[in-house]
């Protein structure tokens, strides 16, 4: 493949997204870009600083003394705050909780959307989030759209959060996730949804390898 592509995967809570994305951008050798990162990134200051969650004036002073910055590693990428590491302080149920609240609002939309078109402005990435095919990267020349059913998410979130030690419990795991749906998909702005030219990809009953199987097919066709 000649030109390096922009591909934006998006999709709803626990579909997959991030597992796949980073293994077709370790194929490609391509920059792996989280953006729920980012956002879960700012609620996590925010909840530190105490700010109130959906104050977009006071989370936009908040930003401007936020850097938020990836660094690329092996099995992913490490996410520092202010030079703070904070790849697993971002993951805890509390910021998965809070965090729709905090991406519906304005100021948080446009500083971090600049600055994922900052990072793909040269292709040869793969960007996984919510709005990437229809906001952030509406050019890009593979948009995927993962998704797969409640009860599938809420048991994968369940295994991932047993694994890392947090204690959850599954029925309350599956209305997180679906009041998180609800939220980023009835927000004004960006809300999640699949782009007019995405390719919907159900991973319900698929293996990791087979979706990232099938996606690359789509991206060879390019
Ligand atoms: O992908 P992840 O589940 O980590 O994303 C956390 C949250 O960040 C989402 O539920 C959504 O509210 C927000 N998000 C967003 N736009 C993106 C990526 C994430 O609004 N591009």
């Amino acid at each position: 493949m000649r030109t390096r592509l922009q591909i934006a995967i998006d999709g709803p809570a626990s579909a997959g997204k991030s597992t796949v994305a980073k293994q077709i951008a370790s194929q490609l050798n391509y920059i792996y870009c989280d953006t729920g990162a980012m956002y879960r990134a700012v609620t996590w200051a925010a909840l530190k600083e105490k700010v109130v969650l959906d104050d977009d004036a006071a989370l936009a002073q908040l930003l401007s003394h936020l850097e938020i910055s990836f660094v690329p590693q092996k099995a992913g990428q490490q996410v520092l705050v202010n030079q703070e590491d904070v790849t697993q302080a971002i993951r805890t149920p509390t910021v998965s909780k809070h965090v729709s609240t905090v991406a519906a609002q304005i100021s948080v939309r446009e500083a971090l959307t600049a600055k994922q078109q900052r990072l793909a402005v040269n292709g040869g990435i793969v960007m996984d989030g919510r709005d990437i095919g229809t906001t952030v990267l509406p050019n890009a020349q593979v948009k995927i759209f993962l998704v797969a059913s409640v009860k599938e998410r809420a048991l994968r979130r369940y295994r991932e959060d047993l694994a890392k030690g947090f204690k959850v419990d599954l029925q309350q795991l599956e209305s997180e996730i679906a009041l998180r749906d609800k939220k980023d998909e009835s927000r004004a702005i960006s809300p999640l949804t699949q782009a007019e030219d995405a390719i919907l990809v159900d991973t319900t009953s698929l293996s990791i390898n087979q979706v990232v199987d099938k996606i690359m097919e789509i991206i060879k066709k390019k």
